[in-house]
């Protein structure tokens, strides 16, 4: 008994000794969090841990597919300002993208139509917003080159791993699925996919991260004497389908990736991909399920991540609003769903929200995306519902590069438009690894590295910025009345998430 007292006696010890850093960091947080300037500077050197919603095409700021373009002689159609590989007639509306690079108007219009910039906020931003992928043209199959560009800016703000969602070999995936055509027996209709050289379609998308990963070794000089942070960023992938495609193209899609997923330990799972309220992705969203929860079957090991709820109320029809988050649990066997910004709209909203609770399903977090796609922000954002129910939370930037956005812009909208204090976001942050796909020793390794991290920064936060901050020698002693777990400013409309 003496001996399990001392052991007791001897943790709590530890877990004390381990706080000041933190609490000292929390209230330093709560000190500066009205201020912008020094806001920013704090949330920029914070540890991010893993970014899990993440699509690679949507990550890379239009500028670099203007460069890369101009680089392979390509030309901007300015009609509708897309990157084409074609003879250059500026005439005719194709200048060469050389020339718009020089062109310091037309250059803005084309970053402008190819991203959210300068957005007006009371146009169509949905349209806008999944508008711009089609704008990328040939420069978005240039993997190795985007995933340099993602990685390097993960390490420059703290970001240690990224889920990124691709298609490897999609065109191909798509084409055999119409060869196969449809088949309402999905036993049947994998035999018959499977039978006709499949693995070619997943060989060749292996391949192609096999090349574009040396690329993005070599652009990032990784493994040479002054080794990059970026190459110090661990990625895998996550295989996604268009859900707005016919059912065949759809189930062929997925099932390319549930075999990548089962071959490659670099693809952790699969997502469904696509705005959620196109027609043909309403019509056949329980057909979907039906899919996954077939394809769940034959391949458990390879996990599922669902956008889901990632819808408003007038944007579909009131029926569609009412299960397509619980459809994603119970059917789709989602462990993480994306969005969710419209889960209160769900049939028995509060028992969802228990639900994931329970099940730990982690809700991946796109303030920005949601704000600029659906018009979801502020209080109407149901993350504050996610945390006083306990369901896991992370942020994720999903298009980060359409968006114009960032991991720390989105830590910051976070905390300007949420409340949310220092420890939640660090809860957050350790979700990212916690419900990230990475297998159990990169988790391991990940884990120590950001508690690593922590504690670097935190010792630096807590005992250097706090004096200056405070004005005050004694970082230890002011308001030290304070509870330590509500690092928050006192506020009269008090708008933070209960915990
Ligand atoms: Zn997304």
């Amino acid at each position: 008994m003496a001996a399990l007292l001392v052991g007791v006696a001897t943790a709590g010890a530890l877990a004390a000794a381990a706080d000041p850093g933190e609490t000292a960091t929390a209230r330093y947080f709560a000190s500066i969090r009205d201020q912008p300037s020094l806001l920013l500077a704090f949330l920029a050197e914070m540890p991010k841990g893993g970014d899990l919603h993440n699509h690679l095409t949507g990550a890379v700021y239009a500028e670099s597919y203007l460069r890369w373009a101009a680089e392979d002689n390509l030309c901007l159609a300015t009609a509708t300002m897309t990157i084409v590989a074609a003879t250059c007639d500026a005439a005719d509306g194709r200048p060469p993208v050389a020339d718009v690079l020089r062109n310091a108007t037309l250059f803005s219009q084309a970053i402008d139509a190819m991203s959210m910039r300068h957005w007006n906020r009371t146009l169509n931003g949905h349209d806008h917003f999944f508008a711009a992928f089609d704008k990328f043209g040939p420069p978005s199959d240039k993997t190795g080159d985007m995933l340099a560009e993602v990685a390097a800016r993960a390490a420059a703000e703290r970001v240690s791993y990224l889920e990124l969602m691709l298609s490897p070999n999609g065109t191909a995936a798509r084409q055999r699925g119409r060869t196969a055509g449809w088949d309402p027996d999905l036993g049947r209709l994998r035999e018959r996919l499977l039978a006709d050289g499949f693995q070619d379609v997943v060989a060749e998308a292996r391949r192609r991260i096999d090349v574009a990963e040396a690329r993005q070794r070599d652009l990032l000089r990784c493994g040479e004497k002054v080794d990059a942070a970026a190459c110090g960023v661990s990625i895998r992938y996550i295989a996604q389908a268009g859900r707005a495609g016919v059912p065949e193209q759809v189930f062929a899609q997925l099932l390319a990736g549930f075999e990548i997923g089962m071959q490659d330990p670099r693809f952790v799972g699969v997502n469904l991909v696509q705005p959620e309220d196109d027609p043909t992705a309403v019509r056949d969203f329980s057909l979907h399920m039906a899919m996954l929860d077939f394809l769940h079957g034959k391949y458990p090991g390879v996990r599922i991540a669902l956008h889901a709820g990632e819808l408003v109320e007038g944007l579909v029809p009131p029926e569609a609003l009412r299960f397509h988050i619980r459809a994603s649990l119970r059917t789709g066997h989602a462990r993480r769903i994306g969005h969710a910004g419209g889960v209160m709209y769900e049939d028995d909203a509060l028992g969802l929200l228990r639900e994931m609770a329970a099940n730990r399903v982690l809700v991946e977090v796109a303030l920005s995306s949601n704000d600029l796609i659906l018009g979801i922000k502020g209080a109407r954002h149901p993350l504050s519902m996610f945390l006083k129910y306990g369901v896991p939370v992370a942020l994720v930037t999903d298009d980060a590069g359409v968006a114009r956005s960032t991991m720390t812009l989105e830590f910051r909208k976070a905390v300007e438009e949420h409340a949310l204090d220092y420890r939640t976001l660090k809860r957050m942050v350790r979700n990212s690894l916690e419900y990230s796909f990475a297998d159990e020793s990169m988790k391991r390794r990940l884990r120590s590295g950001l508690e690593e991290a922590f504690k670097v920064f935190e010792r630096r936060t807590g005992r250097g910025l706090v004096t200056r901050a405070l004005g005050t020698g004694d970082s230890g002693t002011k308001d030290q009345r304070r509870p330590t777990t509500n690092d928050q400013r006192p506020t009269t409309k008090d708008q933070r998430p209960n915990k």
